[in-house]
């Protein structure tokens, strides 16, 4: 991945999705925000017991990356619930955008083909997962914890952007943010919470590589592993860099976002 630098923001980008223009994406850090202790500093998270004041500061820093004020433009946020709900988001009508910069749905995995919508993921050791098809111009954001990924919300979004956008997965360019990585993803009670398709990618005791099992579910709809990038940096060992709710149990969530032009 590579590191980009905007108005005190650190962020890194996929070297697959930087190579399209019309493509505006980053991995946040936990850097460059206004949060205290234990959400130090740019917590976008509201549910984890930050100051709503901070969060929505934070929120418009990151923001302000995307959006400046020649563009219109707004934040898609998720309710995320552990789901495999898919969302298209398809706001035509605009007039109350820009006095109402933040839409929220309720879901997992956004997918949208319209210009200057941000999709935004939040996390801490889950994985964001980045989408576009520049064929189609389209692009999704994926939400997959552990729980996304036995239910593969993953599979399941880009089946929609082949149903619903026509994409060919031949296509689709993917980035797997930072995240729990196969050295820390422990699962004591795998035997209950892992189902049996997913038992191959135990490495080692109760270690699980769901780095892996995402890129299989991708691959599984057709994108061809050339296509696909993993960040490689594992979130629990990298509290330096990224909020993990396993290093650190009270933090906040960090940002993955991707959105286009048009
Ligand atoms: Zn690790």
């Amino acid at each position: 991945m590579l590191i980009r630098k905007k108005d005190g923001l650190f962020y890194f980008q996929f070297h697959n999705l930087s190579q399209f223009p019309k493509v505006r994406h980053g991995i946040f850090t936990r850097h460059g925000g206004c949060s205290p202790k234990p959400f130090q500093s740019l917590n976008s998270s509201f549910s984890v017991g930050d100051d709503p004041v901070n969060v929505k500061r934070n929120r418009r820093s990151i923001a302000d990356c995307f959006i400046n004020k020649a563009h219109e433009g707004s934040m898609v946020y998720l309710k995320q619930i552990h789901s495999d709900q898919v969302r298209i988001f398809k706001h035509r009508s605009e007039s109350n955008l820009s006095e109402r910069p933040e839409i929220t749905m309720k879901g997992d995995a956004v997918i949208t083909e319209l210009p200057h919508r941000y999709l935004l993921i939040q996390v801490a050791d889950c994985q964001a997962v980045l989408f576009y098809d520049p064929v189609r111009h389209v692009v999704a954001n994926v939400h997959s914890g552990w729980r996304g990924s036995v239910k593969n919300i993953i599979g399941k979004t880009v089946s929609f952007m082949k149903q619903h956008f026509m994409s060919n997965p031949k296509d689709i360019v993917a980035g797997i943010g930072p995240s729990l990585g196969p050295c820390c993803a422990e699962f004591v009670n795998y035997r209950s919470e892992i189902p049996e398709n997913l038992l191959k990618y135990r490495t080692r005791s109760n270690y699980f590589d769901f780095w892996t099992v995402s890129r299989d579910q991708m691959k599984s709809e057709g994108i061809p592993g050339k296509n696909i990038e993993t960040g490689n940096l594992c979130t629990r060992c990298r509290t330096d860099l990224f909020f993990s709710f396993r290093g650190e149990q009270s933090t906040g969530r960090f940002s993955g976002v991707i959105g286009i032009l048009p």
